[in-house]
């Protein structure tokens, strides 16, 4: 449920109805918004939460409490009906400009990485991506250069200013990871590992958390909402493709997706044209239609010589081919700003 406060609540009113919700063994988190303050109550209520609700109704300051129907509730439009906007670095995520995400599935080499970090820095990119762990589909693929692949990024960082973002795959990784790298990667393949996802919810870093291949919308913003709950309320979500019985793709992209995101939810939304689709021609046209729906913002692989990558060959853009999509994304982000406002 959520307390509505009064415009005119005091702080103190404010504190005694959270000091009320955790003398019931319920957690109170409070969002201030332009307006009033909100206070989601979050924890098992069970048979006590008609009493609880006019209990919490009566309290000095408060306006009303209202029952959530939805599980995801700091995540809600409705518990915080404006955007949140993330700040790391000089770059901004969710206040309306167009966040481009761009560099190699895999930090392969330290040239690699500062040849393509350069390149996608000069063509617009406003953070750079790298896989240092990398999760492979068979044990016998590259598995990344781990910890030297952070180094580089962090290096990759110093020179062009870009914050860096990079994949977690383990909790006992989060501390490292974090160490060097801006923003911290949830992957595919581990949107529903409960423990990472509480280890991610207490690091100072925004977190990107990309959709299940198998999840629901539902179940992806329960994922997010493990995140917030646990104190990290920097959360983006990244929609890379589902599984469908569609094989000409290797996902398949689903845009519908980004619309939903932003009714439901106040966190940003960036799409993943590459990983959805598998394929470097697809990347460009699915990255302008995420950007026509209303994304947040953009992830694509980038690579100096695509065809002899270490992982995801087919699917990276060379310097020319993202040259060429920025060119196509950017008006059509200048068309579609400001189309859709918080919650449409
Ligand atoms: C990635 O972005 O490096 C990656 C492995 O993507 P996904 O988890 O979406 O497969
Ligand atoms: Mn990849």
């Amino acid at each position: 449920m959520f307390v509505v406060m009064a415009r005119t609540a005091s702080e103190a009113e404010i504190l005694g109805v959270k000091s009320h919700i955790l003398a019931e063994g319920m957690t109170p988190f409070d969002h201030e918004g332009s307006e009033r303050t909100v206070i989601a109550v979050v924890g098992e209520v069970g048979p006590r939460k008609q009493e609880l609700m006019s209990r919490l109704s009566g309290l000095p300051g408060v306006e009303q409490v209202t029952p959530i129907s939805r599980p995801f509730k700091l995540t809600s439009r409705e518990f915080h009906p404006e955007d949140t906007v993330i700040r790391v670095l000089d770059a901004v995520v969710g206040d309306g400009s167009l966040t481009v995400m761009a560099g190699p599935c895999s930090v392969e080499s330290r040239d690699q990485l500062m040849e393509t970090a350069d390149a996608v820095a000069a063509a617009g990119a406003t953070i750079l991506r790298g896989g240092a762990f990398k999760p492979r589909t068979s044990p016998y693929s590259f598995q990344g250069l781990g910890v030297e692949a952070l180094r580089y990024l962090a290096e990759a960082r110093d020179r062009t200013g870009l914050p860096v973002i990079t994949e977690v795959m383990e909790p006992n990784q989060v501390d490292i990871i974090a160490e060097y790298a801006d923003i911290v990667q949830i992957g595919t393949r581990n949107m529903q590992n409960y423990s990472l996802l509480n280890a991610v919810g207490r690091v100072a870093r925004p977190v990107m958390l990309k959709r299940g291949y198998g999840a629901t919308i539902e179940e992806w913003l329960m994922a997010a909402e493990c995140i917030v709950s646990a104190g990290n309320p920097n959360v983006i979500l990244c929609e890379r493709g589902i599984r469908t019985f569609e094989t000409f793709t290797r996902n398949t992209m689903d845009l519908a997706a980004v619309p939903v995101i932003n009714h439901l939810t106040h966190l940003p939304v960036i799409i993943d044209p590459s990983h959805a689709t598998g394929k470097r021609w697809l990347v460009k046209p699915l990255a302008v239609g995420g950007v026509a729906v209303g994304a947040d913002g953009i992830m694509v692989e980038v690579h100096p010589h695509p065809d002899d990558a270490l992982s995801d060959a087919e699917q990276q853009l060379d310097f020319e081919g993202f040259r060429e999509m920025m060119a196509a994304v950017l008006p059509v982000h200048e068309q579609v700003r400001g189309l859709y406002g918080p919650g449409a």
